[in-house]
């Protein structure tokens, strides 16, 4: 091998006809006939990008307050994305769900859409910090007889959840190939409705990557070639690799397998603690939280767990009170959930909570199996 020769850094240009086909491809990912934007940055930029050009109405006169949101917060990133929209200039208002933690219900976003007009409402999809899902076709309803514009993120909950987004009704959808669709992080996208087209931000005097009107008119109106900026090759050859193996799974395929390693890890957690985070229906299926016994901390667990363990504690308030198990991407795999099922009852006896993990295998692997077939 030519030793002057650095795979990485001297990567073939990707070509100018193949940003069109990513974006085509990640709109059926999406069931989406809306614009698909392709976004060089991780996916926390998309989110701002979207703030950025959502929070200020296109036709307010100049000076005068922008949109008002009602941002649902159940984690980190939804805390986030009530800044955003806040700094570029929104009324917002925080829904936080009743138990940190847990998912919003229909009715506290029902209540919440009663108490005022809204502009726009924005949603995170389903949480990895605590293994939660909220309730989207609720929601989607209840946001489409206010209407008011929806923005989900999505970026997790992609290729681990079923996520159909014009179905829905969802006008803006941001996601990223780094979690269960088990890609890079380096490129996000997001689709964008003409309802939400038409309530963007017109483009500045200079580019920026948080204009959404910039996309539109550098990108989407000269034909979908070459992107604005410099893109990074190597972003998009890996994004292509991803769409590739994912088309090779199939979506409902992948979904399904991250269904059967959440309900085999959520039976799994069960049979060790004793407890559930959430139900069923409210838990994700990137994460799973095993609810801790009374009097035994995340801390403590990890602290006995064996080193080299892929355990973590919940992020954010309340999250002392789970362990969190990762099977999102590659790791969606029944032996990937009953390792950490292992790993997680050793902890648990060693921090002095009796566990019978013999009983907790078998309960996972009995789920799995019965999730298949159902
Ligand atoms: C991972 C994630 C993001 C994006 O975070 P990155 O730092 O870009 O990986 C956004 N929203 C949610 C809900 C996520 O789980």
């Amino acid at each position: 091998m030519n030793a002057d020769w650095y795979p990485l850094s001297d990567a073939p240009p990707f070509p100018a006809a193949g940003y069109a086909a990513l974006a085509d491809d990640l709109a059926d990912i999406l069931g989406t006939r809306n614009d698909v934007l392709l976004i060089q940055a991780e996916a926390v930029v998309a989110l701002e990008a979207v703030a950025q050009s959502l929070a200020q109405s296109p036709t307010q006169s100049p000076g005068r307050p922008g949109i008002r949101a009602l941002n649902i917060v159940t984690s980190l990133y939804g805390r986030w994305f009530g800044g955003w929209l806040r700094r570029a200039g929104a009324e917002v208002v925080d829904l936080m769900a009743a138990l940190p933690g847990q998912p919003v219900t229909a009715a506290e976003v029902e209540q919440a859409l009663s108490g005022g007009r809204f502009d726009l409402v924005a949603v995170v999809h389903a949480e990895s910090a605590y293994g939660i899902l909220n309730p989207l076709p609720e929601i989607a309803a209840l946001v489409r007889a206010h209407g008011a514009l929806l923005v989900v993120d999505a970026v997790a909950s992609v290729g681990g959840h079923a996520l159909a987004v014009d179905d829905l009704g969802v006008d803006v959808a941001v996601i990223g190939p780094q979690k269960s669709l088990g890609g890079q992080a380096g490129v996000s996208a997001l689709s964008i409705s003409d309802r939400a087209w038409g309530r963007v931000a017109p483009a500045g005097e200079a580019p920026s990557i948080l204009s959404l009107a910039d996309q539109r008119d550098q990108w989407l109106k000269t034909g979908r070639g070459m992107l604005p900026g410099t893109p990074s090759a190597l972003e998009f050859h890996a994004l292509a690799q991803t769409l590739r193996r994912v088309k090779a799974e199939g979506i409902a395929a992948l979904q399904d397998r991250h269904h059967h390693a959440a309900t085999a890890a959520r039976a799994g957690a069960r049979a060790l603690t004793g407890r559930a985070w959430v139900a069923p229906d409210q838990a994700s299926n990137l994460v799973t939280a095993a609810a801790l016994p009374d009097g035994l901390t995340a801390a403590q667990v990890l602290a006995a767990a064996a080193p080299g363990h892929a355990l973590s504690a919940g992020v954010g308030p309340g999250g002392e009170g789970l362990i969190r198990l990762n099977h999102t991407g590659a790791r969606a795999s029944l032996p990937v959930v009953l390792g950490d099922l292992a790993v997680l009852g050793r902890a648990l006896a060693a921090a002095g909570y009796r566990a019978d993990v013999g009983a907790a295998l078998v309960a996972a692997e009995r789920a799995a199996n019965a999730d298949r077939s159902a």
